[in-house]
């Protein structure tokens, strides 16, 4: 695509080039099925083992708590709803959930009785341990927080919460979102204490239509099938794409550092050129000891006194791929900044997330074509 600069990878991401070519490689040398005995079965069989391995090693826990999946929200889905049992009872969640969580709330509480409750956020967009100690109890069965937000980058410190969720819901599963933050935060599943662990491939430069759930619980599967992943998620596994998940988060782990360095530059550079700008959420910079941390790859700002949808489509015409908030939003003013107490009157939201593949020119031309687009419409709005 030519003369496109993307800083949209909280999105989606172009899928590293050495990871596609070695799933094309792969479609062909490792196409069999995974449970056939034959020798084309056994050698799909031998790479998506070992992709299941190197998958469990960079989440920190075993193979077989490792259950492939299409994706983050399958994999949610399948915590949710695969944790849930028979009877009604009680889940908790997040208000900056993304909504793959609230529809899978909303299912438990139309289809079989549960009730829900939505923890708030504090004004940097973290669910405090105290704001999930004050919404749970001995009868709530499960609690859904995310490791770190699609939209702020804001991280919570699940560790914490976990330890709540032990002590007065020790009937409760807890459910993690950690799709943004794999690849991109340091974290270990053991250390978090949470039962299951959502996380995708293509919001770190894998390929869309796969995922997996870490779960050290017992699941049951939401449809029935070949019983494949032990019985937990049916449908023949694809060892192609299993490898470029296991590849691609390797290789961004490892260059995270990197697209860090990109998203500072780039905060850098719009500070000097846009300095009405403001961050959204938590701070880049050490901020005190409350402060939570924020994902490395992600800016998010409101740019006062300028329309939020008419600066993106300047943007956009000029090249640059930026969002407001969650590409799932349809365009709604975003569901975590009104968690935020946020509205559009506010301004222009931007999310900026730049990739591994983001060059030092592109953040440059990207800071200069931000700044000019909300001069050009300030001075046209406040006219
Ligand atoms: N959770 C979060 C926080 C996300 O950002 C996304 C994707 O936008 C998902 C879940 C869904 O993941 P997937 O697109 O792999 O289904």
């Amino acid at each position: 695509m030519a003369d496109i600069i993307y800083l949209d990878h909280a999105a989606t991401c172009p899928v590293d080039p050495e990871v596609a070519r070695g799933l094309a490689a792969r479609q062909v040398t490792a196409f069999g099925n995974p449970a056939s005995p034959h020798p084309a079965g056994r050698a799909a069989r031998a790479v998506h083992h070992d992709a299941r391995a190197r998958l469990a090693r960079l989440l920190g826990g075993r193979a077989e708590e490792v259950v492939f999946t299409s994706g983050g929200t399958e994999a949610i889905a399948l915590a949710m709803l695969g944790t849930a049992g028979t009877s009604p009872g009680h889940v908790a969640y997040s208000a900056v959930e993304h909504s793959c969580v609230h529809a899978n709330a909303a299912r438990l509480v139309e289809r079989h009785g549960w009730r829900s409750t939505v923890i708030p956020v504090d004004p940097w967009g973290q669910v405090t341990p105290a704001a999930v100690a004050e919404r749970i109890d001995a009868k709530t069965r499960l609690v859904a927080v995310m490791l770190a937000n699609n939209e702020i980058g804001t991280v919570n410190d699940i560790a914490a919460i976990a330890r709540i969720v032990r002590r007065q819901s020790p009937r409760a599963r807890l459910v993690v979102d950690a799709v943004q933050a794999f690849g991109k935060l340091d974290f270990a599943v053991r250390t978090l204490g949470a039962d299951c662990v959502a996380v995708t491939a293509h919001k770190l430069h894998g390929p869309v239509g796969v995922g997996a759930l870490w779960t050290r619980v017992a699941i049951e599967p939401v449809y029935g099938g070949g019983g494949q992943e032990s019985g937990r998620r049916s449908g023949t596994q694809s060892a192609p794409l299993a490898w470029a998940f296991a590849e691609a988060a390797e290789r961004q782990i490892v260059e995270m550092h990197q697209v860090t360095a990109r998203r500072d530059q780039l905060w850098r550079a719009l500070r000097e050129r846009l300095p009405a700008a403001r961050l959204t959420g938590a701070p880049i910079e050490a901020d005190g000891p409350d402060a939570p941390a924020r994902l490395g790859n992600n800016l998010h700002l409101c740019v006062p006194g300028v329309p939020g949808g008419p600066l993106i489509n300047a943007l956009a015409a000029q090249g640059l791929c930026v969002s407001a908030g969650s590409a799932c939003g349809k365009g709604a003013f975003s569901k975590v900044l009104r968690a935020l107490g946020r509205t559009a009157d506010d301004g222009a939201y931007l999310r900026l997330t730049p990739g591994r593949f983001t060059t030092e020119a592109e953040i440059d031309r990207a800071a200069s074509i931000i700044a000019e687009a909300a001069a050009t419409l300030r001075a046209v709005y406040a006219a």
